[in-house]
């Protein structure tokens, strides 16, 4: 059974970070390594401003972008070769971002960036970092291959967010990936790109290696899918928002896709999916940090604090909506959620009263459109620029008082709405967007810092 390695854009951020990667896959060769990369750290963003400027005619600065990149890579290619990198390495490096810069002209002469271009150019990241990172561990270490994922990681057409075709996935991992993979020997692929059934190239979304991760690390009936990343795994909360946050050394799946789903952007909210499916534990570990502490993902957890982690998510807007006559007319939320089901407007969180319904949408929720739909059969106000914060753990459901003491440690704030979700494991409350990291912050002192 293989084992699945993905490193995320820091963890390959630079030649240091290559080589300590490397280091930890050389050393899981026995357990037949695909190891899944991201782009190296910050190129997938350089892309999309480069691809944008060079849409609105500004060349220039798409040219600098390409410059950057390119200057990541080749400073990486010679730390990584101790100066003299192999010149097919050097030509493969230059050949993909002289392409990139041909593709820069082409949207600067029509003026047209669109989604299935954007994905083209988007997966140069992975095609790249992963050709960098091929090339040396094959230096290392004999026996190893590049891998396109795009010739398993089968998606629809909907560039941009791309859905995986799990079935097809599955076959053509095991026809094309599983007879390549051995002990001993190391597969070195791109997460976040797929291709479609006409061999378009699609992208999971930003953030998307983890879900490739987990869904090869599916298909192949893998041991174990190891998100290797910059922080010792999920922590109670977002370190950089909270610094007393400490990791959680196990989490249940529901656990970790209802973080993740609420803003824990440690892991892709998809990623968890596929590994339930297959029953693969995942575990979040830190790059740098080998040793150190670190998560593990799996069907129960043995968790003994009622709220596991929080984590936070915005902005998001919220809709209050009235009937003129009552709520319980029957029909009312049916007609009101075919609202937003025809948009294709995801709803978050619900809550309901007597007369009114509130829920929460994406910012980039289509608010005139939705308001304008409603109008004829209820009021609808509208408040924008609100967060949610989220207060996760499978022991929620059968602790007391949990509700009364974050509401308690929240009441210098605002609270808006409060949800509890209908799996039981998650608590969520609205308030003013500027003010989520602080209410974050009250609602860990309460749960995880008082001694
Ligand atoms: P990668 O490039 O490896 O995919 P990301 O930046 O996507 O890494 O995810 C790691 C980051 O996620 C961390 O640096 C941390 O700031 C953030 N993060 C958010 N919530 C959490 C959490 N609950 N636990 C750990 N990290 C979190
Ligand atoms: N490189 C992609 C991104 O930055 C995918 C990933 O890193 O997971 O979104
Ligand atoms: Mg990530």
């Amino acid at each position: 059974m293989p084992l699945v390695m993905k490193f995320g854009g820091s963890s390959v951020a630079d030649a240091a970070c290559m080589r300590q990667a490397a280091q930890l896959v050389e050393q899981a060769l026995p357990h037949a390594p695909l190891v899944v990369l991201s782009a190296m750290g910050k190129t997938t963003d350089a892309l999309f401003r480069g691809a944008r400027a060079a849409r609105d005619g500004r060349l220039d600065a798409a040219r600098a972008e390409l410059e950057q990149i390119g200057a990541r890579h080749v400073d990486a290619a010679r730390g990584l070769f101790d100066g003299a990198p192999p010149a097919e390495l050097e030509q493969a490096l230059r050949g993909r971002l002289e392409e990139l810069e041909r593709i820069f002209q082409g949207l600067a002469l029509l003026a047209e960036l669109s989604p299935r271009s954007m994905d083209a150019i988007a997966a140069r990241g992975e095609l790249l970092s992963t050709t960098l990172f091929a090339a040396y561990f094959r230096q290392r270490s004999a026996d190893s291959e590049w891998f396109d994922a795009r010739s398993v990681l089968r998606t629809d057409s909907a560039h941009g967010a791309a859905q995986p075709r799990m079935e097809s996935v599955r076959a053509l991992a095991l026809e094309r990936l599983a007879p390549r993979l051995a002990p001993g020997r190391a597969l070195v692929t791109q997460g976040y790109i797929g291709a479609d059934e006409t061999g378009a190239t699609t992208t999971l979304g930003r953030g998307g290696s983890d879900w490739s991760a987990s869904l090869l690390g599916a298909a192949l009936g893998a041991h174990e899918v190891q998100i290797w990343t910059d922080v010792e795994g999920v922590y109670t909360a977002d370190p950089r928002l909270a610094p007393r946050a400490e990791p959680i050394a196990e989490l249940s799946f529901a656990e970790a896709a209802e973080l993740a789903a609420f803003g824990a952007k440690v892991l892709h909210p998809a990623t968890i999916q596929p590994a339930v499916e297959a029953n693969i534990p995942v575990t979040v570990r830190h790059t740098l940090r080998p040793a150190g502490r670190f998560t593990t993902i799996r069907g129960t957890s043995r968790g003994a604090r009622s709220v596991t982690a929080l984590a936070t998510r915005g902005p998001v807007h919220v809709l209050t909506v009235t009937s003129s006559r009552m709520l319980a007319q029957a029909g009312f939320l049916a007609r009101l959620f075919e609202v937003f089901g025809d948009e294709g407007v995801s709803v978050d969180l619900v809550a309901t009263a007597e007369v009114s319904v509130s829920l929460t949408v994406e910012a980039d929720a289509p608010l005139e459109r939705l308001v304008a739909r409603i109008a004829p059969f209820a009021r609808c106000e509208v408040a924008r620029e609100r967060a949610i914060v989220a207060l996760v753990g499978e022991r929620l459901r059968e602790t007391r008082g949990v509700a009364a003491a974050a509401l308690a440690a929240l009441t210098p704030f605002h609270v808006e709405m409060l949800s509890m979700g209908a799996n039981e494991i998650n608590l969520s409350v609205v308030v003013k967007a500027e003010q989520a990291h602080d209410a974050l912050r009250a609602l860990h002192a309460r749960f995880f810092e008082s001694a």
